[in-house]
């Protein structure tokens, strides 16, 4: 590979958006480099659903067809680093990664965001299995009458106005969280139980869970806790570039336009790092908009 002349994108990360970015661009046989750091959001997940044609996959069986059929194309090529720094403008962009410095003419952010799970014994490691935070990827494998919703932000209303057509629903509370005046009437409204003692832990074998620890020692039995962490982009490179940023419910995502396009000229964006609304096929598809749209820039 010759770092020193530009591909025409180079595409930062290399899951759902990134991988579905760069095939539009290998298929209209422009070079196009990957830079993946192998951390894809859903790793924590022992199977991804919902995905057309490979519902209850592993999230890594799913990336590896899709890294075997875009890197047999011959202009497409991929480092696993992690790219550490960006700058530079359109047809004349440079990145640092810990190894090597590559230069592009058009870039593709598709980096994701990493969840900032709340602190509660237990709740990490049963993060993706027994502690779940989307009914549409995981709620049909554990629908029934002992779901619980963790409160931590005032979206927990919402996230068990959602759940609770999987099965039965407590909301319990994070120590010190107060719901405010509309969500407690959104909760009132819908008759959902608020447990009214704080949470102090989860237990269960494994990844799984059999029963949450109130404070007062008291132990209620749930198949399921959901939350709705706060996320934040996975690295500073939009900063870095000064793409703007749109505030999310749950945290900054990267602006873009209809094209997937960001503020800046020649800096396109896809996935949860460019979206309020993250999974994996919606991610994909802003992927394949934003190839489309970075093969057509380079057109002009
Ligand atoms: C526990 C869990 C389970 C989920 N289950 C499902 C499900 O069943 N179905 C579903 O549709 N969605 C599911 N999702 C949502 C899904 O994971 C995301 O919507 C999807 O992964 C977003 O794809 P992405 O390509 O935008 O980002 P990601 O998949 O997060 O990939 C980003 C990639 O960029 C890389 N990267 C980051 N920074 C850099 C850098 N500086 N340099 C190089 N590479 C970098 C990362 O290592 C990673 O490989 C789940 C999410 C979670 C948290």
């Amino acid at each position: 590979m010759d770092q020193g002349s530009p591909f025409d994108v180079v595409v930062i990360g290399g899951s759902f958006a990134g991988l579905s970015a760069a095939m539009q661009i290998a298929r209209a046989r422009r070079s196009v480099l990957v830079i993946d750091s192998g951390k894809p959001r859903n790793r924590f997940a022992s199977h991804s659903h919902g995905f057309l044609a490979q519902d209850g996959k592993t999230p890594e069986e799913i990336l590896t067809v899709a890294r075997d059929q875009l890197f047999a194309y011959p202009t497409a090529s991929l480092i696993n680093e992690t790219v550490m720094s960006a700058r530079g403008e359109k047809d004349a962009f440079e990145l640092s990664t810990s190894g090597n410095v590559v230069y592009a003419k058009r870039l593709i952010i598709a980096v994701g965001v990493s969840d900032q799970l709340p602190n509660l014994p237990g709740l990490k490691e049963k993060w993706g299995q027994g502690v779940l935070h989307c009914p549409y990827c995981h709620g049909y494998e554990i629908a029934g009458d002992r779901l619980g919703v963790f409160a931590t932000s005032n979206i927990a209303a919402h996230q068990a106005h959602v759940v609770r057509d999987w099965g039965k629903v407590t909301v319990f509370l994070q120590d010190g969280f107060v719901f405010d005046a509309d969500a407690q009437g959104e909760l009132e409204k819908m008759g959902l139980p608020v447990e009214p003692v704080p949470l102090a832990g989860i237990e269960g074998e494994g990844r799984d869970i059999s029963h949450v620890v109130l404070k007062d020692g008291r132990k209620v039995a749930l198949d399921a806790l959901f939350v709705a962490p706060q996320t934040e982009m996975s690295t500073p490179i939009a900063t870095q570039l000064y793409c703007e940023t749109t505030p999310g419910p749950l945290g900054d995502f990267i602006t873009v336009d209809d094209w997937q396009a960001t503020s800046v000229p020649g800096v396109f964006a896809a996935g949860d790092a460019a979206s309020g609304w993250t999974n994996a096929t919606i991610a994909s598809a802003a992927g394949v908009q934003a190839g489309v749209a970075a093969h057509q820039s380079l057109l002009r």
